[in-house]
């Protein structure tokens, strides 16, 4: 058995959707089994936040965030759909569209959008794209159901980016998977509370919901169908030259989404590493390329560079001063503090003088970032032990990532020399402890030319 995930951009459209069909068609012709995860189609989850934001701020320009959402799933519903048969499914998109149209109106009387309100209003794009890919193939004699995930996925109650509860979870696939034996049509990316509350996994969360289903059922392997023909040196749309890889661990993708390369969730690998599943990559539009394997180390095959990706903005916040040296625990206090506040940290640096700490977050959090710190080590400023917590703007931060990296002689040497002769100058660099990657904090507007002049560097001579 297998999972096949279709992404945004593999059901973007009803001639995208006829690939996904042919390709779902052709295994059932193998007589093969698969289970079908669809995520939203491509655009509608950022109109869906574009909405909810917009009514938040009384903003009536919602409506035609809505409209807009309206006539893409009501028009791909009858380009794939014959007339005749097209009364029914066309109803209940209109009554969906209507449910989302009455939650839109109520954020905007209230001019209020809460983290749960804004994963009920996304659910409704995984929904609507699996309601359609299912009837399509109702229509075209191919027998399934619609499953939608809130049934089988249960997580807490961090609304935007919820934890599986993997016990409830993997028993009730399991139940609903023995009890139902058609072909199912999965909704990605959306789960449900306890209490029957939707909740979402993290954007690009479909990848994962493939994984978790996956895992529990120890399928032979979870196919991740895309829009480009596998996980590549870099992306694609930055580096021209970047070219697909035959095979990566678990790790070196995991390490590579996690930096930035968006071709796969992070968490995805987790669930499958755990069972020893394979995961493949591969493009919907083109079908019959292998694309990337996503596997476990084995101890014979040598693995080495594999890829590069970038986090496009970064802040950098720099904590600094005399006192540094001398104040017990201060990077104790500095990372407790921006954990209590959920600040995720990208990267960190230590000057070797002791003088200061760097570390890198996503713009939306340096703010709170600075204040927190700036809060707990408020006596220590006050008595100039330190200076005030400076924020840099304007940064990228790209990452080299493979296995056994740092131990291929010369790797960061050559790196660094690529980067340098190029004129492009480091504004920090750390090597992860795990060993897979090394990453580079740059100023923004040098990221492309860093990326092609690294790329070049390490895979085209
Ligand atoms: P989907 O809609 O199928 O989930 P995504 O847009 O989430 O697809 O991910 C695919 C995109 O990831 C590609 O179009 C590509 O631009 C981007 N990408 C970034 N880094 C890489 C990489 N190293 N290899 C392949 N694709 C990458
Ligand atoms: N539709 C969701 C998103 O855009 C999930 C996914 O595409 O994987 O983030
Ligand atoms: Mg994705």
């Amino acid at each position: 058995m297998k999972v096949l995930k279709f992404g945004g951009t593999s059901v973007g459209n009803s001639d995208c959707i006829n690939s996904v069909i042919n390709i779902i068609s052709d295994y059932l012709q193998k007589r093969e089994q698969i289970i079908v995860v669809c995520s939203a189609m491509a655009g509608i989850t950022d109109e869906l936040i574009n909405a909810a934001r917009r009514a938040a701020q009384g903003d009536a320009l919602y409506k035609k965030s809505f409209l807009k959402i309206k006539e893409k799933h009501l028009s791909t519903l009858s380009d794939l759909i014959k007339k005749s048969k097209l009364n029914k499914p066309r109803k209940v998109v209109e009554e969906k569209l209507n449910e989302l149209l009455q939650i839109l109106e109520s954020i905007h009387l209230l001019k209020e959008l809460t983290p749960r309100t804004l994963d009920r209003v996304m659910s409704f794009g995984e929904y609507l794209s699996c309601y359609i890919i299912s009837q399509t193939l109702i229509s075209r004699k191919i027998d399934c159901d619609l499953l939608d995930a809130r049934n089988i996925i249960k997580t807490d109650e961090q609304f935007g980016n919820a934890k599986v509860d993997f016990e409830k979870t993997n028993q009730l696939i399991k139940e609903y998977f023995s009890n139902n034996k058609k072909l199912q049509i999965v909704t990605g990316f959306i789960a449900s509370t306890n209490n029957g509350e939707t909740t979402t996994l993290g954007r690009g969360g479909s990848d994962y919901t493939a994984s978790i289903i996956g895992a529990a059922l120890d399928v032979d392997e979870i196919e991740i169908w895309t829009d480009v023909n596998g996980i590549m040196t870099a992306d694609p749309r930055k580096v021209q030259s970047a070219f697909p890889l035959k095979a990566v661990t678990y790790e070196e993708a995991m390490e590579m989404s996690h930096f930035g390369a968006k071709v796969i969730y992070s968490p995805t690998m987790l669930p499958a590493l755990q069972k020893n599943i394979k995961i493949r990559i591969r493009n919907t539009f083109n079908p019959s390329f292998r694309g990337t394997l996503i596997l476990p180390r084995e101890p014979n095959i040598k693995f080495n560079m594999k890829g590069i990706s970038s986090i496009d903005n970064v802040h950098m916040l720099q904590v600094e001063g005399s006192g540094l040296i001398g104040i017990e625990g201060i990077s104790a206090r500095i990372f407790n503090a921006l954990a209590k506040e959920k600040v995720k940290v990208l990267l960190i640096t230590q000057g070797s003088s002791g003088h200061t700490i760097c570390f890198a977050v996503f713009p939306s959090d340096s703010l709170k970032a600075k204040r927190a710190i700036e809060n707990e080590l408020k006596l220590e400023i006050l008595e100039k032990q330190l200076k005030r917590v400076e924020i840099i703007e304007d940064l990228s931060m790209l990452a080299v990532v493979g296995e056994d990296l740092l131990n291929t002689p010369g790797v960061p040497g050559m790196v660094l020399s690529a980067l340098g002769q190029n004129g492009i100058n480091t504004i920090a660099i750390a090597q992860g402890s795990s060993q897979l990657n090394l990453t580079i904090v740059i100023k923004k507007e040098e990221l492309k030319k860093a990326l092609n002049v690294l790329h070049d560097a390490l895979f085209v001579t």
